[in-house]
């Protein structure tokens, strides 16, 4: 059992995933991210598998066939595209991935930054995420179009024009969107409804 060392990876990626959702002003899910990790069913596992260089999950995943702790994680953490996996209506596939919420998918790419920047350690550079983000097969499979769209619209904004430039970006993107479902819920529920009238 590795339970200090998982412990220790779990509070660094949390202090980092926090300070980068703090900049955008995503102060609820900074605090929140992968609060499950504290849970008996991932920490237990991350404690046992512990790898150091790579996911626990992995390893519990070549042992048992699949991982327990993964299934409990992505079923309850938004910021991951696996959650917002649903029967598909489409005729292609039977599941698929739907449009996942703007603030999730900023917190997924802050997920990502803080995860190039433990592994890579001083190799990292504002690029890294998205070179690695283009090796990743699966999420160009099964994340929604739009999704992926704006999660790759950050990733090269970042390669491009560093940290400070882009966190003011997602951050006035945010409020945007926020701005934009405040007016649509208004049109909807209050505008409909005299409408009906
Ligand atoms: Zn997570």
């Amino acid at each position: 059992m590795k339970a200090m060392e998982h412990l220790k990876t779990i509070t660094h990626h949390r202090y980092l995933v926090r300070q980068h959702c703090f900049r955008v002003g995503l102060y609820w899910q900074g605090l929140t991210h992968d609060l499950s990790k504290f849970s008996p069913t991932e920490f237990l596992v991350g404690a046992k598998y512990y790898q150091g260089d790579r996911s626990p999950n992995n390893a519990e995943r070549e042992d048992k066939g699949y991982s327990s702790s993964w299934l409990h994680h992505k079923g309850r953490n938004k910021h991951h595209f696996e959650y917002w996996i649903d029967y598909s209506r489409g005729q292609e596939r039977l599941l698929g991935g739907m449009k996942m919420p703007v603030r999730f998918v900023a917190e997924m790419f802050m997920d990502r930054i803080a995860a190039c920047k433990t592994y890579q350690k001083d190799k990292y550079t504002d690029a890294s995420p998205w070179k690695y983000h283009l090796q990743s097969r699966l999420v160009h499979e099964i994340m929604h179009k739009d999704s992926l769209r704006l999660l790759e619209h950050f990733l090269q904004m970042l390669a491009e024009c560093g940290e400070d430039a882009t966190f003011a970006y997602v951050k006035k993107y945010l409020q945007h969107e926020r701005k934009r479902a405040r007016k649509q819920f208004i049109e909807n529920h209050i505008k409909g409804r005299k409408r009906e009238k």
